[in-house]
């Protein structure tokens, strides 16, 4: 017997209907390059939205059609963000630290009609424009007096389209299944792929951001996404705020830098930040020798790599700010885990333990772990295998991928290799790829380089797997110190000692000055084992 309640489709036009309804006068704030500090409400934003949505009809677009953005993060995506998805067309984000070749691949592969790209791309997209079959023409999210000039074909403005453009729109009723957004992977193995996110998937995993253990933003915060609009629409957040009416601060270009994102969050009250643990460093980095404090930020979700205790420590220590983990990636919109506020009634060593874990998955993500034969392993805190999950905000098969993404049994294979306690705490202890094989044992990287970055001095560290003609691969430790410190190798080894098993130690470090990155801000271990591919041991390794 079927249930008896209303069809009402979950779909992101719900969100700006209830943000219009119901917050109108709450803020957007952006910064842009043509204008420092841009502010407007839901309502004006919306408004503009709909006159972009008029503009993309003029142009042609048609129902399923991708529009491609490159763009940081501002009012005029977020106004792109809402015009193409609540139109039933795709929006379709690139992130512009990929190469040139891989956006030229991705940008063919979605088959976008239009590119909205900021000012500073437009030497990018005049590089590609001889390759580039599908695309009709490029916008530039500026005004008239900030429009750079150039050659490329059907080359417009955008405050130029949306000038006399009527301020609503009949938006289409969409069915929840209908794609609203698409984005690649940073295939660090392989070409690119497309996870194309569905309207229902995203009202889903916007009431899982939004959920009390989770971002749980309330209607008088103010939120800074530090994760880019053109990667996993930065986390939901620029759907999660409008939902509840919370302001939103958007920082623009200058995401890496620490003195505007303290500008930001002081003057605009910040509640609750999100970015990457290499941003919060650089935020630390500019507070440590400006002295100011952030008496509104109340707490950082920090994901996308494993966060250092030291981030934790100096945000809780010098600024009273509640650093919580979050793991996640493309293919799950990008929600997993989230570790929430532990209760003060932990021990701080037991808390410190917990609080490194990547946290616990919320109600619509399930998650196991299993060996090599697909063997379902005990949530135990110990056993650590490929870690799978399943929901309605993970990805089925990639845009235009003929084959499913899943296993024979329905589940996704995130390629991380994890231990969840009995509890349901998730611990990444590596990826797939990036797990060290020594004489047929795991060790994990990222439990080393947490510890290395533990250690007074050091900026950042990654450790890889080296071969090694008797253990198949040794970790090799590489080491980026903080300016001015001087630390030998040797030091720096020995602090291992009596840390981890004796065969986990890494057999040599290398200081090195900075360390390769790759599209999304994480240490590209890919890079760091072509450079070192060759290294030579410096004794006979007894473990
Ligand atoms: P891409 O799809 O571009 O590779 P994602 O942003 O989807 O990048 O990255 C997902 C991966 O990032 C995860 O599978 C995991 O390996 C890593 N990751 C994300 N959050 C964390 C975290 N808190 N701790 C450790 N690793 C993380």
């Amino acid at each position: 017997m079927n249930g008896m309640m209303m069809e009402s489709q979950l779909t992101l036009t719900a969100v700006m209907r209830r943000a219009l309804c119901n917050s109108p006068d709450s803020e957007v704030i952006s910064v842009t390059l043509d204008n420092p500090l841009h502010r407007y409400s839901y309502k004006q934003a919306f408004a503009r939205a709909a006159q972009l949505a008029q503009v993309l009809c003029m142009l042609g677009a048609n129902r399923g059609d991708r529009i491609g953005t490159l763009a940081w993060n501002d009012h005029r995506h977020f106004e792109l963000y809402y015009a193409t998805s609540c139109s039933g067309l795709v929006c379709h984000t690139i992130n512009p630290r990929l190469f040139p070749e891989q956006i030229h691949y991705i940008i063919e592969h979605a088959e976008d009609r239009w590119l909205f790209i900021d000012p500073l791309f437009v030497p990018l997209i005049e590089s590609l424009e001889d390759k580039l079959s599908t695309v009709e023409g490029v916008i530039v999210l500026t005004d008239r007096a900030h429009m750079p000039d150039s050659k490329l074909a059907n080359y417009y403005c955008y405050e130029d389209l949306l000038v006399n453009q009527p301020s609503s729109f009949q938006w289409p009723d969409l069915r929840e299944e209908s794609a609203a957004a698409l984005c690649y992977t940073s295939g660090t193995t392989g070409n690119p792929k497309g996870v194309l996110y569905s309207h229902r998937a995203m009202a889903l995993h916007t009431y899982g951001v939004l959920m009390p253990d989770a971002f749980a933003i309330r209607r008088d915060e103010a939120i800074l996404p530090v994760v880019p609009m053109f990667h996993v629409n930065a986390w939901s957040i620029p759907y999660a705020a409008p939902a509840v009416g919370a302001k939103l601060v958007l920082p623009g270009p200058s995401m890496g830098c620490g003195e505007t994102l303290s500008k930001l969050i002081r003057q605009e009250s910040v509640t609750i930040a999100a970015g990457v643990p290499t941003v919060w460093l650089a935020l630390l980095k500019y507070l440590r020798n400006s002295k100011e404090t952030l008496p509104s930020l109340n707490r950082v979700v920090v994901g996308g790599s494993a966060c250092p205790w030291s981030i934790m420590e100096e945000f809780e220590q010098q600024h009273g700010v509640y650093t919580h983990h979050a793991w996640g990636m493309s293919e799950m919109s990008p929600l997993g885990t989230y570790n929430a506020r532990i209760a003060p009634s932990i021990a701080p060593k037991e808390a410190k333990k917990l609080r490194l874990k990547q946290g616990r998955a919320g109600f619509g993500v399930e998650m196991r772990i299993v060996g090599p034969q697909e063997n379902p392993l005990p949530h135990n805190g110990t056993a650590f295998g490929a870690l799978q999950v399943r929901g309605p905000w993970i990805c089925e098969r990639y845009f235009k991928s003929e084959e499913s993404a899943l296993t024979t049994d329905g589940w996704f294979d995130t390629g991380d290799v994890a231990t969840i306690d009995s509890l349901g705490y998730l611990t990444i202890t590596d990826r797939t790829k990036d797990v060290i094989k020594s004489g047929g044992e795991w060790i994990s990287s990222i439990e080393l380089e947490n510890f290395a970055m533990t250690l007074e001095g050091v900026a950042e560290a990654a450790v890889i797997g080296v071969t090694h003609e008797k253990w198949a691969e040794r970790p090799l430790l590489l080491v980026v110190l903080e300016t001015g410190v001087k630390l030998k190798p040797d030091k720096i080894l020995s602090t291992f000692q009596g840390q981890f098993a004796k065969w986990w130690i890494p057999d040599d470090c290398i200081i090195i000055d900075e360390l390769p990155h790759t599209a999304t801000g994480k240490i590209s271990k890919k890079d760091l084992r072509q450079k070192f591919s060759e290294h030579l041991w410096p004794q006979e390794i007894t473990v």
